[in-house]
């Protein structure tokens, strides 16, 4: 993905989004057993609270609108202690906004760059290290607006996006695709994914992005 390096054989990248304490158990008891190391997406607002009610607000707010899952009143956001501690794990931590906010729905560029680029630095001061990667909110092509996409490139190193796919043949500075799984939905649904019979769907919008992104590096 930075071009450096060409990888052989299968090869995987685990990510989790938005920044709740369940992705730290997971990594606490099941990928240290795995030796697996992913990132980590968090909203950078979210991860600095320490009250579970007030997490409870924000994720109904600003992460599940709608849907709120059954087990609700046991979620809350990973804390920047457990944040620290998958980074001496060897995991990395990448920003996904200040606020959850989509960010294809603001115009207002002090706004924007409150989500974008503060957001990085929030975590930067907050856990002492770099935050070179950086997921878009939503992630579909509706919710990557040029605008929002001009400021994350000026900022980070690598941008992933929601859109289906592989990155075997990516250039660099190519948006990332990522294949969203639900746990829910059992094994089967995940292989369809992985197969990528549905990446066809995807392949004039990732080519639109990367095309923009391409001609913001030649300016
Ligand atoms: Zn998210």
């Amino acid at each position: 993905m930075n071009g450096k390096q060409k990888l052989k054989g299968k090869n995987i990248l685990l990510t989790f989004d938005d920044g709740f304490n369940s992705n730290f158990l997971i990594a606490e008891k099941i990928l240290k057993k795995l030796k697996i190391k992913a990132i980590f997406f968090v909203p950078s607002d979210f991860i600095k609270i320490n009250s579970s009610s007030k997490a409870r607000i924000f994720i109904k707010k600003n992460i599940l609108d709608q849907i709120l899952p059954s087990d609700f009143n046991f979620v809350k956001n990973i804390n920047t202690t457990n944040l620290k501690k998958l980074i001496k794990n060897g995991h990395l931590i990448g920003a996904h906004t200040k606020t959850h906010a989509n960010l294809a729905l603001i115009s207002d560029n002090r706004k924007l760059k409150n989500e974008i680029i503060n957001s990085a630095h929030n975590l930067e001061k907050l856990l002492k290290i770099k935050i070179k990667h950086f997921a878009f909110t939503y992630g579909n092509y509706e919710s990557i607006s040029k605008k929002s996409l001009k400021l994350a490139l000026a900022q980070y190193q690598f941008i992933y996006s929601s859109l289906r796919g592989n990155n075997f043949k990516n250039f660099k500075n190519d948006i990332i695709k990522r294949d969203a799984i639900y746990l829910e939905k059992g094994n089967k649904l995940l292989s369809i994914f992985l197969s990528g019979i549905l990446d066809m769907r995807y392949f004039f919008q990732i080519s639109n992005i990367n095309k923009f992104i391409k001609k913001m590096y030649n300016k």
